[in-house]
């Protein structure tokens, strides 16, 4: 009888090869395979699950579609987020600022700020410069000398 014990070596019957690789399997990939910290885009507006690999992930390679982040590496998707609120709050504080320059200054001197605003395209570097008391209010001599400013 004890012949038939060793049968098992001819393939297994569908049935148990699946009872055996769920025994060997969960161990290693369900529970040990690393998080994916952050989805793709292409993926997150498709709502399907992504391997989260730079800079192409799995997905987009097969489909031959663009891969992009909008996260940085080994950031999660929620700290990415918190970033970017960051970054929203300290803009928005900057514009509040400068809004308020815009309010007190002299009119004369919110003109003055107000010709930098149109020919800056970033307002905070405008704001930087009123701030560290280099901005030149006297239109007609910075016209003179427009990179001094
Ligand atoms: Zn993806
Ligand atoms: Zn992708």
């Amino acid at each position: 009888m004890s012949g038939n014990n060793l049968r098992p070596l001819l393939p297994a019957p569908p049935g148990q090869r699946r009872i055996i690789d769920e025994d060997t399997v969960p161990a290693r990939s369900k529970s040990r395979a690393p998080p994916v910290l952050a989805a793709c885009s292409p993926c997150r507006t498709a709502r399907t699950k992504c391997d989260g690999v730079r800079p192409s992930c799995g997905r987009c390679n097969t489909r031959g579609d663009t891969c992009a982040y909008d996260v940085d590496p080994n950031t999660t998707r929620m700290e990415g987020l918190k970033q970017k609120v960051t970054t929203l709050q300290f803009e928005c504080n900057e514009l509040h600022e400068l809004y308020k320059y815009l309010r007190t200054k002299t009119e004369v001197e919110a003109i003055g700020i107000l010709k930098r605003i149109r020919d800056t395209e970033d307002p905070l570097v405008v704001l930087n410069i009123i701030r560290d008391g280099t901005f030149c209010y006297n239109l007609q001599l910075c016209e003179k000398v427009p990179e001094v400013w």
